[in-house]
């Protein structure tokens, strides 16, 4: 019979690759807790118009990308394609604002998007998104930055590039969105055929066109940072106050407008060096009426969301080797009596923290001490059946290659003191 694979687009974490992913989870926990962040979990399926409501009719994510089905005729459901949507929802339908003046959020969880599929992208792909929601403070915008950059900095990112940029309000966004659209229609005719269809709809969307003769257009085009009213002047050049407290050297990039409709004022993207070039990992922004074009109060937020694969592609393995270690005692057992004795220490010992590994095959004791050497153990215990006779088992010390023999009576308590 023929034998069933993954799912094209889709694909398995495995060990080592897992302890990594873990290491950077366990960072994410640390470094977002000292923050004051929460974690939140939100399900992977939501109603369709969550996402048309927050994300954009007009966006590739909801034109194309997303994963919606009817669910036995009743409803349109989609299989989630970012993160700050259902947090919103979740806020929203729980009240969370008002318990709170401020509420951090963050979650880790696999995004679903329907992508041509292509070398490292995936349908089912994972990210760490983190929200505030609450005052539209600039030091609010610049704390989020500085954790975001620690964080990378902390999983061993170097040469990490940050770029900001404000896109404006409500108030002063029209303007450059009327020059924007005066300008396009001028060269109406050179820009692709996407770009053509979204100029009325959503011309900002030119900006993130990775067609060639599209660049060349937007690298003419008039920048948003001139239209920007006195508020968002002001605001902006807060964060970068703020920003500059920390020495985080930072650069600004006008022509970052994000790909997604709802944000305002501050976005940000960090990128780092990988495999030669600057690698983006992460982009985020503020979004000061996402909360209420949900349908809640005018509540505003900011956010970032970190795609985990390039995240942990872009890590080097020592990282995540420090965090994995082996056991601290492999039991090489031989023999009935032996395999016995081995087993009830073995797990009485896991009970109480210390990692042990055996071997139940009662395979030779030279293919044991081989597998006790790969699996790194710092110890090995040999039990053999004339051992058990004599109240006895032999410890070897794995870096030293020494060994003393130890009573039966006292090993746990041995092994325990070892294991400090
Ligand atoms: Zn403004
Ligand atoms: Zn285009």
């Amino acid at each position: 019979m023929e034998s069933i694979t993954a799912v094209k687009g889709f694909k398995d974490v495995l060990p080592p690759e897992t302890d990594k992913w873990r290491q950077i989870e366990m960072t994410a926990h640390e470094v977002f807790s000292t923050f004051g962040f929460k974690e939140i979990r939100i399900p992977l399926i939501e109603k369709t118009e969550l996402f048309c409501r927050s994300i954009g009719e007009t966006t590739d994510i909801v034109e194309k990308e997303m994963y919606t089905f009817i669910d036995r005729g009743e409803e349109s459901l989609t299989l989630r394609p970012e993160a700050t949507a259902s947090v919103i929802r979740a806020y929203l339908e729980h009240a969370l604002h008002a318990a709170e003046a401020v509420t951090k959020l963050y979650t880790i969880g696999p995004m679903f998007r329907r992508e041509r599929p292509q070398k490292g992208r995936y349908r089912q792909f994972h990210q760490i998104d983190a929200e505030i929601l609450g005052p539209d403070d600039p030091r609010t915008d610049a704390e989020l930055i500085l954790m975001l950059i620690h964080f990378l900095g902390k999983l061993g990112l170097r040469n990490l590039n940050l770029e900001i940029n404000s896109l404006g309000c409500a108030q002063c966004r029209p303007a450059f969105r009327e020059a924007i659209i005066s300008f396009l229609r001028g060269r109406e005719e050179d820009l692709c055929g996407d770009c053509r269809r979204r100029l009325s709809a959503n011309p900002l969307r030119v900006f993130d066109c990775k067609v060639e003769t599209c660049a060349e257009i937007v690298a003419l085009a008039p920048l948003l940072p001139d239209f920007l009213c006195g508020e968002c002047r002001g605001h902006f050049e807060k964060v970068q106050a703020c920003l500059s407290l920390f020495d985080r050297p930072f650069r600004l990039n006008a022509k970052m407008v994000r790909g997604l409709d709802y944000y305002t004022r501050t976005t940000f993207e960090v990128t780092s060096e990988f495999l030669g070039a600057q690698n983006a990992v992460v982009g985020g922004g503020r979004y000061d009426h996402l909360v209420r074009d949900l349908g809640g109060p005018d509540i505003a937020g900011i956010g970032f969301a970190i795609g985990f694969e390039r995240l942990a592609a872009m890590i080097p393995q020592g990282v995540a080797d420090a965090a994995v270690q082996g056991p601290v005692l492999f039991i090489a057992a031989l023999g009935e009596r032996a395999l016995e004795t081995a087993f009830l220490l073995c797990n009485r010992l896991r009970m109480k923290s210390i990692r042990v590994e055996m071997d139940h095959t009662g395979r030779s004791l030279k293919s044991q001490m081989k597998r006790a050497d790969k699996l790194k153990s710092r110890y090995t215990l040999i039990l053999g059946d004339r051992e058990i006779s004599g109240n006895k088992a032999v410890l070897r010390t794995m870096q030293t290659s020494t060994q003393e023999e130890i009573g039966l009576d006292c090993l746990e308590e041995t092994i325990i003191e070892l294991a400090r």
